[in-house]
């Protein structure tokens, strides 16, 4: 997460995540480049990972074709495939999505010239249904940040709510091929794997593994010292998180490089100390029911000092106390 960054705002503010490929306004934005966002690094066998102002983006440059990971926010879906095209001149053939928020698929207008886009079942449903999503809810939230004097939110809900009714859906860079459990994509000797986990960032969540680099993504299943958000609008689920993080942990060789959703590249033991997270504001939330407290009470006194220097301790980590509330028993 870059702050500089407007699209970053597609998960800091959880009723926003719904947006898709959207013509998203960039203040903040005019005194940089849009290349200057970007920092890439190789991390083993033709595997890079490429931050910028959204989710991370992760791809492989194989002996004929590039696969490539997440597509940032629409602003900087063309700058992710010039990025790419810095390193390689093969051609990018493959997009996989790891989830439906906009910061992980706005770029995806970028690539549907040439690139198949393929992803969870669920992540073409949710970005299809994104338009009457927007049009049913974000009223609402546009109310309710005019009341705050939220003037960034109300600029970039307005946006959305425009986008929203004039989109017309075959323009939504949805995936064209989807997958209920996963599937494997092989270029040269490297074999990619992509398989769907239980809900957890949403119900439509899958990571993707590199087998020969041993490299995994791992969308916003894995938020690397930022406080995770969970759409449990989107059937994302607290405890889902531990059960989907486990399942992956038993699937992956205790070595392997971890590309997070957001934060920085990481390994096993960053992971755990991501899944501790998760268990402890669930645990927290346990002791509080157990004590009689009410969620209003538990809100306003839940704290969890181990993380207090970690990306979103602030509203973001309410709002995850409280989908931790509503699960835990
Ligand atoms: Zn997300």
């Amino acid at each position: 997460m870059r702050r500089a960054i407007r699209g970053a705002v597609l998960f800091l503010i959880p009723a926003l995540s719904l947006a898709q490929a959207r013509p998203t306004p960039t203040p903040g934005h005019h005194d940089r480049k849009p290349d200057e966002v970007f920092r890439r690094q190789e991390l083993s066998r033709g595997v890079h990972v490429l931050y910028g102002g959204g989710g991370n983006v992760g791809f492989l440059v194989g002996p004929d074709a590039v696969l490539v990971v997440d597509s940032q926010v629409r602003p900087l879906g063309p700058g992710v495939v010039k990025q790419i095209q810095g390193v390689t001149d093969k051609p990018i053939k493959y997009l996989l999505n790891t989830h439906h928020h906009g910061d992980h698929t706005g770029g995806n207008d970028a690539f549907r010239q040439f690139a198949v886009i393929i992803a969870h079942d669920n992540v073409r449903k949710r970005m299809r249904e994104a338009p009457q999503t927007i049009l049913r809810e974000w009223p609402a939230e546009l109310e309710e940040a005019k009341k705050k004097g939220d003037a960034e939110s109300v600029a970039y809900i307005e946006d959305a709510i425009a986008w929203a009714k004039k989109i017309k859906i075959e323009e939504i860079a949805a995936p064209v091929i989807t997958f209920e459990s996963e599937v494997r994509i092989h270029i040269g000797d490297e074999t990619i794997a992509i398989w769907h986990t239980p809900p957890a960032h949403t119900d439509g969540d899958s990571v993707v593994y590199f087998e020969k680099a041993n490299v995994l993504h791992m969308g916003d299943l894995f938020f690397y010292k930022v406080i995770p958000f969970i759409d449990v609008k989107a059937g994302g689920s607290a405890r889902g998180y531990i059960d989907a993080i486990d399942k992956v942990i038993a699937r992956v060789p205790p070595d392997v490089k971890i590309i997070p959703g957001h934060g920085e590249v990481t390994d096993l033991a960053g992971l755990k100390t991501f899944r501790q997270y998760v268990a402890d504001i669930l645990d927290a939330a346990r002791k509080a029911k157990v004590a009689g407290k009410s969620k209003e009470e538990f809100l306003k006194t839940v704290d969890l000092p181990a993380y207090k220097t970690w990306d979103g301790y602030g509203e973001r980590f309410q709002e995850s106390a409280a989908a931790a509330w509503d699960e835990a028993s």
